[in-house]
């Protein structure tokens, strides 16, 4: 098979077949179900991040691919070919544990070694392929150290070596970064690109942390209660969620449950009782009238004023709670109807004039652009 197109953003390009597809994959346990008629392909080179609630299906999802569980029903395919039958050591796949447990006893270089060892691989060969790994993996000096003689950062990266050292095609890692603190756990995301991106094979990492997954990912697959609900960029998993869940997973946003009032085609209205308000929808929205949706507005693109505001969409209410986040603060305003929204502002200069207006009458505006709407 031959990929060509843009390396970057092969998932555009009609031409390109898939890396990896999964085709209608379900799975379940004892009659509960845990994946659920999953459809998805990732191409080579992607870093793709699956994300969800614990209990989502990653795990099981990642499994399946791996070969250490059988779909309930569906066929997964590996570069064209379909490895459904087919047993995990015989798959061009390796997986990085959650607990990435690694010997105890033996070395770091011991630890990379040791599947090749096991494969029979000439010493010298494993001696240039752990070499380099370490190299590469900033533990060029720690080869002869047991692991209790690591930070939790380099027992990552040892472990990370070891599942890289049979060159597998394809490296699926299971909460990677779950076991270092939130520091650590950055320079490692950003470690983790470098590396994918310099040996070109294809990531899969499963994420319950939202930021995590925008910080990595190609692209993001959703999952929740067994289906992967969304397939996209980070930027427009975030900018254009399809439903309110993944509005509601990947960042904070406002929620208005709304009703069709207008259908001009491109005029139309909302309105919105729990925050007593006629809204403006996006453009180009058109729904009949009647018809139940949900407005979506990220609190950083509503701006603040102490003015009453005319021109696009106007809410009004008490600054309810304001907590100051170092590079922005995120208020808390309790519109009259008693719902509360919340709007973030960036803290561009020391001296804000918003930084203490307690109590005080605010209006809350926003490009009606700035929005989504939402039917699900
Ligand atoms: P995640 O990785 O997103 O947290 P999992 O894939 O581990 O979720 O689990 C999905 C669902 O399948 C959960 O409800 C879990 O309890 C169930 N499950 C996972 N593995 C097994 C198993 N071996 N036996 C029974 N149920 C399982
Ligand atoms: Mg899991």
């Amino acid at each position: 098979m031959t990929q060509t197109g843009n390396p970057d953003k092969r998932w555009l390009d009609p031409d390109v077949a898939p890396f990896i597809e999964f085709r209608g994959v379900s799975k379940t346990y004892e009659g509960i179900p845990a994946v659920r008629d999953v459809n998805l392909s990732i191409y080579q080179g992607e870093l793709f991040c699956l994300l969800g609630g614990s209990g989502s299906g990653k795990t099981t999802l990642l499994r399946m691919l791996a070969g250490f569980e059988a779909p309930s029903s569906g066929t997964v395919w590996i570069d064209g070919v379909d490895v459904t039958e087919i047993p995990p050591y015989e798959r061009p796949v390796n997986m990085m544990f959650q607990s990435y447990a690694l010997f105890p006893h033996m070395t770091v270089f011991d630890n990379i070694a040791y599947g090749l060892k096991r494969d029979g691989i000439a010493k010298p060969e494993i001696q240039t392929r752990v070499d380099e790994l370490l190299l590469l993996l900033r533990l060029k000096d720690f080869g002869r150290r047991k692991p209790d003689q690591l930070s939790g950062g380099q027992r990552q990266r040892v472990a990370l070596a070891r599942a890289l050292a049979k060159r597998p095609k394809v490296l699926l890692l299971d909460e990677p970064l779950g076991a270092l603190d939130k520091n650590l756990r950055e320079d490692t995301q950003l470690e983790l690109i470098k590396i994918q991106e310099s040996l070109g094979i294809t990531f899969i990492v499963v994420t319950h942390d939202q930021e995590e997954a925008m910080t990595l990912a190609t692209r993001i697959g959703v999952m929740d209660e067994g289906y992967l609900v969304q397939t996209d960029e980070p930027h427009t998993i975030y900018e254009y969620p399809s439903s309110k869940y993944v509005a509601d997973f990947i960042g904070d946003i406002n929620l208005f449950e709304c009703v069709v009032t207008e259908d001009a085609g491109s005029a139309s209205s909302l309105y919105c009782a729990e925050i007593d308000a006629t809204l403006e929808p996006p453009t180009g929205m058109s729904a009949p009238i009647n018809q139940v949706l949900w407005y979506a507005i990220r609190p950083e693109k509503m701006r603040l004023s102490r003015e009453p505001v005319t021109a696009g969409n106007v809410l009004s209410g008490v600054v309810h709670e304001i907590a100051y986040l170092g590079d922005f603060s995120v208020y808390w305003i309790d519109l009259d109807t008693g719902f509360r929204i919340r709007v973030s502002r960036p803290n561009i200069s020391r001296m804000d004039h918003f930084a203490e207006s307690w109590d005080e009458r605010v209006y809350v505006t926003w490009d009606p652009d700035a929005g989504v709407v939402l039917t699900q």
